[in-house]
C-alpha cells in the first residue's frame, strides 16, 4: 500500500536478520537510533522504568537521560556485569532490562543467560503486559559471535550502519524479536516515522549480510593481533578485548560468545588505556589521536565501527 508500511526489499532483509539472529521477526528502520527507540517505546509508558547497563553507546545515554524522562520514564543505571544483584533491582516499574554486551566502549561483558534467570524470577506473578523483557544491543558482537536470543533475550537490536552493513556506506537499524510484538512493532514505525528506506535495505541484504562471517573471520583474527601487540606495549596499561586471556571476563566471552560453527568469537573491537594517571592519560590521548590523525597509514582516526578499515577514537573527547 505504501513504503512506510512495508515494502520488499526491506521485507526480505527483516526475514534474513530475523534468521541471522534467530528470532521470529525483524522490523527495519532508518538509523539504530530509531530501533533502539522502538525497541523500548513499544514497551514502555510514563511512570515505567528501564534497568540500563551503566556503559553504553553516547547517543543512547543521550536518549535515556534527556528524552526519556520527558516522557516519564525513568532509566535507572546499575553495573549488570553483577547479575546477583538483578533480582532487588527489578522493582514493579521496570518494564525492562537493557544493556550492550560487549559495551560500546569498554567491552564489559554482561551475562545473558544469567540476566535471564533473573528477569524470570521477577516476572513469577507478574501480569503479562507487566512482565520485564530483555533488550540487547548486539551492535558490537553481531550475530556472527552472539545470537543473544538463544541465550534468553527478548528483543536484540543493531545499526546495520557498522559491521552488518559492513563497508561504512549505509546506515540501518532492526529490532528482532517475537511475533507477539511484530504489530505493535511496525504500529511504532508507522506513526513514529524512520523506516529503513528501500535503497538503504539494498545494499545491507546484498552485501553486507552475507559477507558478515567471511569479514567477522578476517577481523577477529586482526583484532587478536592488534590486541596481543598493544597488551606488550610500555605505554600501554590495560587492553581490553574479550579474546585476551587477561580480560576479567574471558570465561564469561569463552561461553557467549561463539560463532554458528561453535568456534570462539570474540568480536572485532577492542579498547585500550595508555599508562599514567587520569590527567596525564587524557592529554597523552589527545597527543596520541592528533599524531595517528597525521601518521598513520592504515589506521583512520575516525568514529562508527565495523568497516572493512580499522578505525580509531577517543571516547571520552568524541563520543561518550
Ligand atoms: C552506532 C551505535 C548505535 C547507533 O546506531 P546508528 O545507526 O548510528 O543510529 C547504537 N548502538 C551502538 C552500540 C552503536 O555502536
Amino acid at each position: 500500500i505504501y513504503d512506510r508500511l512495508d515494502e520488499p526489499s526491506r521485507g526480505m532483509l527483516e526475514n534474513n536478520l530475523a534468521a541471522a539472529e534467530e528470532g521470529e521477526c525483524g522490523v527495519a528502520f532508518a538509523t539504530g537510533m530509531a530501533a533502539i527507540r522502538a525497541s523500548l517505546g513499544v514497551l514502555v509508558r510514563a511512570g515505567d522504568a528501564v534497568l540500563a547497563h551503566h556503559t553504553m553507546y553516547g547517543c543512547t545515554y543521550s536518549l535515556f537521560t534527556k528524552w526519556f524522562p520527558r516522557f516519564g520514564v525513568d532509566v535507572r543505571f546499575e553495573d549488570l556485569r553483577d547479575t546477583g544483584r538483578i533480582r532487588d533491582l527489578l522493582t514493579k516499574e521496570v518494564r525492562a532490562v537493557y544493556f550492550e554486551t560487549p559495551s560500546n566502549p569498554v567491552l564489559e561483558l554482561i551475562d545473558i543467560a544469567a540476566v535471564r534467570r533473573a528477569v524470570d524470577g521477577a516476572n513469577e506473578g507478574r501480569a503479562p503486559d507487566r512482565k520485564v523483557l530483555i533488550v540487547v544491543d548486539n551492535t558490537f558482537a553481531t550475530p556472527h559471535c552472539q545470537r543473544p536470543i538463544t541465550l534468553g533475550a527478548d528483543l536484540v537490536c543493531h545499526s546495520l550502519t557498522k559491521n552488518i552493513g559492513g563497508f561504512g556506506t549505509d546506515m540501518g537499524g532492526v529490532v528482532v524479536g517475537p511475533r507477539v510484538l511484530e504489530p505493535e512493532l511496525l504500529l511504532f514505525r508507522k506513526d513514529l516515522g524512520a523506516p529503513l528506506a528501500p535503497r538503504s535495505a539494498w545494499p545491507h541484504l546484498v552485501y553486507g549480510l552475507p559477507t558478515l562471517s567471511l569479514r567477522s573471520r578476517r577481523q577477529i583474527e586482526t583484532a587478536g593481533i592488534v590486541a596481543e601487540h598493544l597488551e606488550d606495549h610500555g605505554m600501554v596499561a590495560q587492553v581490553l578485548y574479550p579474546g585476551l586471556p587477561s580480560h576479567p571476563q574471558h570465561e564469561l566471552a569463552a561461553r557467549q560468545m561463539v560463532d554458528v560453527d561453535g568456534r570462539f568469537a570474540p568480536g572485532i573491537m577492542l579498547s585500550f588505556l595508555l599508562e599514567g594517571d587520569d590527567a596525564s592519560r587524557r592529554e597523552k590521548g589527545r597527543r596520541m589521536m592528533d599524531h595517528l590523525a597525521g601518521h598513520a597509514l592504515s589506521v583512520t582516526l575516525a568514529v562508527s565501527l565495523g568497516q572493512i578499515r580499522t578505525l580509531i577514537e577517543h571516547p571520552s573527547s568524541m563520543t561518550h
